[in-house]
């Protein structure tokens, strides 16, 4: 397993990271979490990604028990805070100085850590002055409970103005957490450019667009029992933007792409994204460990000009690029 450097930092993660939205403490039971964990662990992976709103600080849970046996400083841990959590309240939710700082208080509970590496603001808080943001943020770092600060899905313009403050406020903003995959190319345009330019690398999300890249869900077919888009607890939701038949007659032509390369399609798509150098780790998940373990062979692979050039051209206008898609709720979510 390789490692990157998070940003301009000096901390560096596994271009693999397991991620556990929709799995631990939704949809699939404690024990097979801990296999999951286990396996990533097993195929090298340290670096592991949950936030507080994941089933409602479950996902904490399971992840900091399955991890409890290891050794702290052998593991990145990153987690997330803006989404509503707990009972939901008004102020339970966002990027106020008062849900940011009692935030992570319940994370490292949830977690069982005195820590966590990476501390991410879940989305853009519209309704919080960002200079509140970025100052309780900088206050978790020195208080020690973070070693470093990101962000997920905000706009280039957002980046800039973030990190203008944090570097005011004596620390850096060292990572973009969007999505991304060779369906989801939004950030290309704005986001990346933005980033390099302020010490910031992306931290991709559903770089299988969710499993559909795997190429496991076959046009005019029911999903395959067991999988995400037949998981009534959230998956089957979240998975519908790609569930339409041209997108899913066009990944069908990845196939042979992958054939040449000697890869199944799910590691062809992670290391799809792994391609784009601002791109610190691919965060995968899995529903069971024979699939982290399938995934972690992406690691170091590298895909020659001529054969992205023919991914592009079996996905054509399924493609989505509209920067325009980075975008955060404009009014903090309930
Ligand atoms: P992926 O695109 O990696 O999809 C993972 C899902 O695909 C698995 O749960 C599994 O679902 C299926 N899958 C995995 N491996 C295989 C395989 N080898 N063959 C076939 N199917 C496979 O990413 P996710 O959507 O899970 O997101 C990854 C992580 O990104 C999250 O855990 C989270 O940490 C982060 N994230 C962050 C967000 C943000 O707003 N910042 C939003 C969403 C995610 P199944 O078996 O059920 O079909």
């Amino acid at each position: 397993m390789d490692y990157r450097f998070l940003g301009a930092s000096g901390l560096k993660i596994t271009e693999i990271t397991y991620g556990n939205w929709l799995t631990h403490g939704s949809q699939v039971e404690n024990d097979v979490a801990t296999q999951c964990v286990q396996a990533a662990l097993d195929a090298g992976i340290t670096t592991f990604d949950t936030a507080d709103a994941y089933a409602n600080g479950a996902a904490e849970e399971v992840l900091g028990a399955a991890l409890k046996s290891q050794r702290r400083e052998s593991l990145e841990v990153f987690t997330k805070v803006y989404w509503p959590v707990g009972p939901k309240g008004p102020n339970d939710t966002g990027l106020s100085r008062k849900h940011i700082m009692e935030g992570i208080n319940g994370s490292l509970r949830r977690l069982g850590m005195d820590y966590v590496d990476l501390y991410q603001a879940h989305r853009y808080d519209h309704q919080t002055p960002l200079e509140e943001t970025i100052q309780a943020f900088a206050d978790v770092v020195r208080a020690g409970k973070a070693l470093y600060i990101g962000v997920s899905e905000w706009s280039a313009d957002q980046l800039r103005e973030g990190q203008r403050l944090a570097k005011a406020a004596g620390f850096s903003l060292v990572s973009n957490q969007p999505q991304y995959s060779a369906l989801w190319r939004v950030i290309e345009d704005q986001v990346v450019p933005a980033s390099k330019e302020l010490g910031m690398s992306q931290v991709v999300w559903s770089p299988m667009a969710q499993g559909v890249l795997s190429g496991k869900y076959k046009p005019g077919q029911p999903a395959p029992a067991g999988s995400r888009a037949t998981d009534e607890k959230g998956g089957q939701k979240t998975i519908e933007r790609f569930m339409d038949d041209t997108v899913l007659e066009r990944v069908q032509q990845l196939q042979p792409i992958a054939d040449e390369l000697g890869l199944k399609m799910s590691q062809l798509a992670i290391a799809w994204v792994l391609q784009n150098p601002n791109v610190a780790t691919a965060l995968v998940g899995a529903s069971r460990p024979e699939q982290v373990a399938e995934n972690v062979k992406a690691s170091g692979v590298r895909i020659p000009d001529e054969l992205l050039t023919r991914i592009d051209e079996a996905l054509g206008d399924s493609v989505v690029r509209d920067p325009a898609k980075t975008v955060s709720p404009e009014v903090r979510p309930a």
